[in-house]
């Protein structure tokens, strides 16, 4: 396979060349969101130069230009995605909003009392509270996948949770605490035999692995902008079709609607029913150019890549003496979740943040995998295809160091 270039690509991402307390940026807080290149930042800022306008609703040439370059998006999102029709992908503002949209309008409709809900220990809580809320309003059942103690789901145990109540499976492809991929695919088929519906939450899985819809196989599959190296503030629903248009709207105005009287709102069909009042248009178009710019690095690439990382920066934190690694499945992206003795998570992370490596620490709004694996928080480095080898070792050296101290003081 062609070399993969990590130098050149980091070129293509500013930020990178930032310095943080006089040192070099390390960026290893990808989980949380990731860097956006050049090309999405042009392209943004060509939006507000050349083609600003609201869309749809107007007959000059700004409408038009604003209106080819948001479907222009839509278009990128379907083939990035495999979905097999660009109706079928309705721009929200992230995975949150994503979940909570599936939750409310289709939950709505569906979910009534005596019925379940089946997630996963490992889910974000945006995975777990509009699930919640809605069991809660109907008297419905939230039922939880078990995982092992290496943070993988269970899977002889989910199939004893399913019944003729279950009406929805949602599920992460990937954990944002522990990095753990998700068998979706089997997950979905299950849920499926069952009677019930599956949604995939691909907030973690998008930037690290192909993502092919059509061969998950989920009646739902949600992801956030922002993880894509797209800016925030955008973010996906893809709905199978046959389910985008049995639901109800779940926002009502302006934009979603066909025609209205005091008496009556006739609803505009997908996705446009799902898109009520003006959309975050400039977003949605880096967003496109962000899956352009993915598709010219190779998504395979990127993949391939990050896993050598991964292996790398395991070995090397697992091996030292304090450390302990959180989340060690046989499958994972991206996240390397670890604590150390003698220290709070947080002083991992000022120590860290010192030498500018930026980590998150803390419960990664998923406490509910975190109390599984016996902890409250950890230290959360996660990778994209713009780091580097000698990266890792810069953080081992910081975490060695920390960790001798300790042991000599
Ligand atoms: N699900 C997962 C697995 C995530 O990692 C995140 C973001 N940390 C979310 C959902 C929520 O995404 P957003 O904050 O972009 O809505």
């Amino acid at each position: 396979h062609p070399a993969f270039d990590v130098h050149a690509v980091r070129r293509d991402f500013p930020i990178l060349q930032e310095r943080v307390n006089g040192k070099q940026l390390v960026w290893f807080d990808n989980a949380a969101t990731t860097h956006k290149p050049q090309s999405v930042i042009d392209r943004i800022a060509y939006f507000y130069e050349h083609e600003n306008s609201n869309i749809h609703r107007a007959a000059h040439e700004l409408a038009a230009r604003a209106t080819d370059a948001y479907e222009g998006a839509r278009e990128r999102v379907k083939k990035f995605i495999n979905a097999p029709d660009v109706n079928e992908v309705i721009f929200v503002r992230g995975t949150t909003e994503a979940i909570n949209l599936v939750a409310k309008s289709w939950g709505g409709q569906h979910v009534g009392e005596g019925d379940e809900i089946i997630v996963s220990n490992l889910e974000h809580h945006a995975n777990i509270v509009p699930w919640q809320q809605l069991a809660a309003a109907k008297g419905a059942k939230l039922r939880v996948i078990p995982v092992d103690d290496k943070g993988q789901v269970l899977l002889d145990e989910y199939r004893k949770l399913l019944n003729d109540r279950t009406k929805i499976v949602a599920v992460t492809q990937v954990s944002n605490a522990l990095g753990t991929v998700v068998p979706v695919k089997e997950i979905v088929e299950l849920a499926h035999r069952a009677g019930a519906k599956a949604l995939v939450d691909g907030a973690q899985s998008i930037s690290h692995m192909r993502v092919d819809v059509q061969d998950i196989g989920a009646d739902f599959f949600v992801f956030s902008g922002h993880k894509v190296f797209g800016p925030t503030g955008i973010g996906v629903v893809w709905g199978k079709r046959e389910v985008l248009e049995d639901m109800p709207p779940w926002q009502g105005g302006g934009n979603m609607i066909a025609d209205v009287t005091f008496e009556k709102t006739v609803f505009q069909p997908i996705p446009n029913k799902f898109e009520a009042g003006t959309g975050n248009i400039a977003d949605a178009v880096g967003l496109g150019a962000a899956i352009d710019y993915v598709n010219k690095v190779g998504i395979e690439n990127i993949a391939r890549y990050e896993h050598e990382l991964l292996v790398y920066g395991m070995q090397q934190l697992g091996a030292i003496p304090g450390v302990r690694l959180i989340g060690t499945a046989a499958d994972k992206a991206s996240v390397m979740s670890f604590t150390l003795a003698g220290y709070s998570t947080e002083e991992v992370g000022k120590a860290l943040n010192e030498e500018g490596i930026a980590v998150r620490t803390g419960h990664h709004c998923a406490q509910p995998i975190l109390r599984r694996m016996g902890v409250e928080t950890t230290v959360r480095p996660s990778l994209a295809f713009y780091n580097t080898f000698a990266e890792i070792d810069l953080l081992v050296t910081v975490v060695k160091r920390l960790a001798s101290a300790r042991r000599n003081g």
